[in-house]
């Protein structure tokens, strides 16, 4: 298994020394389990910062399969390349640098899964773009979804309220759509699977 692997492990220890929010590992367990039943071909990630969730994917991946990360700190990006290299996974993962609200419309893929993991207050948008590019009978997959138990409390306050607002309109738009059957785990910091009902 990659997790064992010692050069992953210390791309996770340098990162949590940095105090940088890596996917933590009950969500990826989870995660895990999803990518093994569904072997995805291509995987579209938003927020890679040092890869090392891309990475962990990777190992799931069909043997053509391919992941798509959006990534828009420079450093982050600069770190994540070395990481990915260091693996010897450049031909798997692809990082677009920039901002995801920017490149999303102009991508045009289809994916099997998308794990939206980046600006709180960007969700509903990560939706839309997501709900676009997803296969039928795939799944979305959306980190920090419950935020601190903000997201479920009657918390209103404070300079997170914008993000609060927006992953609750997520979870609405998720729950209530029938063509989508969501689940929201509580593991990490809150895990959102919804697969998409292929009608
Ligand atoms: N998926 C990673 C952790 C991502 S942390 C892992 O589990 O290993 C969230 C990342 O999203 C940060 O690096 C941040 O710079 C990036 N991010 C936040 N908003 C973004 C946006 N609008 N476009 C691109 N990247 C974004
Ligand atoms: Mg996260």
């Amino acid at each position: 298994m990659l997790t064992k692997n010692k050069d992953l492990l210390k791309i996770k220890e340098q990162a949590l020394e940095k105090n940088i929010p890596i996917i933590m590992d009950d969500t990826l367990e989870v995660v895990d389990k999803i990518l093994t039943e569904i072997k995805p071909k291509r995987i579209l990630e938003i927020g890679t910062a040092v890869g090392y969730s891309a990475i962990c994917f990777s190992e799931y991946l069909e043997s053509d399969g391919k992941i798509d990360t959006i990534e828009r700190d420079k450093e982050r990006i600069i770190e994540a390349k070395t990481n990915i290299e260091k693996m010897g996974l450049s031909d798997k993962i692809n990082i677009y640098e920039g901002d995801a609200v920017e490149i999303l419309p102009t991508l045009n893929e289809k994916y099997d899964v998308v794990f939206i993991d980046a600006a709180k207050g960007k969700y509903p948008f990560f939706l839309k773009e997501a709900l676009r590019m997803i296969k039928p009978s795939g799944i979305i997959l959306a980190d920090n979804i419950l935020y601190k138990g903000y997201v479920m409390s009657d918390y209103n306050k404070h300079k997170q309220r914008t993000a609060v607002r927006n992953l609750r309109e997520y979870v609405k738009e998720v729950t209530e759509n029938p063509n989508i059957d969501t689940e929201i785990l509580e593991v990490g910091d809150g895990l959102a699977v919804s697969k998409i009902l292929s009608k």
